[in-house]
């Protein structure tokens, strides 16, 4: 089996794995109580932790918030930050269209409660047009929050996140970008430079496990700390109640450690991959790649085979574990809303994504391409196609 889907979930890291098995065998403390020693070790244990998550960023502890991953993160900001704007008459959201559906969703559930979204196009790589977000932000002075992603999910193409950074700084209005396929894949800086105000990461994304991600708020940002989705115990300084999941915090930040050390070297191995994987598909199959080619993660392809729907092949390659740009309902098949986005009507259903991490080999790529190549030539010829 040939794992090509690391866009849907990376298989965990060593010292990930070890630290959060480590953490849920022997740590049973609450980490909010602090009147009794198990707690207080599992409490150091959140502030050890938030202390390595906030150094990967190169900032913080203090504006480090632990969720249950990227779609509470996202749910959260969107809604938390457009509840507490409300009160100074701000109603306004500003997104796009290729958001994951954590992001779009939460947006759309907003509008039946007296709140305005503006979802801006984006050109045929997916990219939105920084100067489209500043038109939106002057016609729409209540706009309480822009939020738009680093990486997109199904193509890898980075949105132009400093320009829109310093759009919303220009018009005082804090910017979100979901972080979540970016963080271990693309330079992340949140310096003092145009940045977003907040982000959203989720641990198994970049090598820690599933349930744990966070939400990183820079001190100061315009729109503050979001109102919170979940109240209760007032944990995470009173902004997110309920017990932290130690155990897959713990393993996030190991993750997190580990990741930014190696970013360099698994970055350009991880291109090099994709190049290869890449080249090897559009020149034997003519198949296009969809998405930025040159402004784009390193860990994505996104491709379409001509002639040849997406689902059709990955049921007939199933020793390669990958992804379509469609989906299966109960009512049909529905072609991803990001590709429709870029205009890709109909072609949605040939497009594929294949996603590779740390631990894929050259020889895993050259065995998914061959296993490829042979699929669709037969699925081409049975449909009287040829193929270049
Ligand atoms: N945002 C993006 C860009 C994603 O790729 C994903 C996961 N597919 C999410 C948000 C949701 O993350 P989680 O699984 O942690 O809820």
């Amino acid at each position: 089996f040939i794992y090509l889907n690391h866009a849907a979930a990376t298989p965990i890291l060593p010292r990930a794995a070890a630290v959060a098995a480590d953490v849920a065998g022997r740590l049973y403390g609450n980490p909010s109580s602090t009147t009794d020693f198990a707690g207080r070790a599992a409490g150091e244990v959140a502030a050890h932790a938030r202390r390595c998550c906030a150094d990967s960023l190169g900032r913080r502890p203090s504006e480090i918030y632990f969720t249950s991953g990227a779609t509470e993160a996202n749910n959260w900001v969107i809604k938390g930050t457009l509840w507490r704007a409300a009160r100074s008459a701000r109603r306004h959201l500003i997104t796009q269209a290729t958001e994951h559906a954590s992001v779009l969703e939460s947006a759309h559930s907003l509008r039946g409660d007296g709140f305005d979204v503006t979802i801006l196009p984006v050109n045929s790589v997916g990219m939105v047009d920084p100067a489209d977000v500043a038109r939106a932000l002057r016609e729409r002075p209540d706009t309480a929050l822009v939020s738009v992603m680093w990486v997109n999910n199904e193509t890898g193409t980075v949105q132009p996140v400093a320009e829109v950074a310093e759009a919303c700084r220009v018009a005082g209005v804090p910017f979100h970008a979901d972080a979540t396929q970016a963080y271990g894949r693309v330079p992340i800086g949140l310096g003092p430079g145009p940045a977003p105000d907040l982000i959203t990461l989720s641990a198994h994304k970049a090598g820690g496990p599933r349930g744990a991600g966070l939400l990183w708020v820079r001190a100061g940002a315009p729109g503050g700390v979001p109102a919170p989705l979940l109240h209760g115990g007032g944990q995470e300084r009173g902004a997110r109640a309920g017990t932290l999941n130690l155990a897959a915090i713990a393993g996030m930040a190991a993750a997190m450690v580990d990741v930014g050390r190696d970013f360099e070297q698994a970055t350009a191995r991880l291109a090099s991959l994709r190049d290869r994987l890449e080249t090897r598909l559009v020149e034997a199959l003519g198949a296009v790649v969809v998405g930025n080619r040159t402004q784009r993660a390193p860990h994505i392809s996104s491709l379409r085979v001509p002639g040849v729907p997406a689902l059709e092949l990955l049921k007939a390659a199933p020793r390669v574990g990958a992804a379509a740009g469609a989906a299966c309902h109960a009512a049909g098949i529905d072609p991803s809303h990001v590709l429709v986005a870029m205009g890709h009507g109909e072609q949605s259903f040939e497009v594929i994504r294949l996603s590779i991490g740390p631990q894929t080999t050259d020889a895993e790529v050259d065995e998914a391409a061959e296993l490829l190549l042979q699929v669709v030539r037969s699925l081409r010829s049975v449909k009287g196609l040829r193929t270049p």
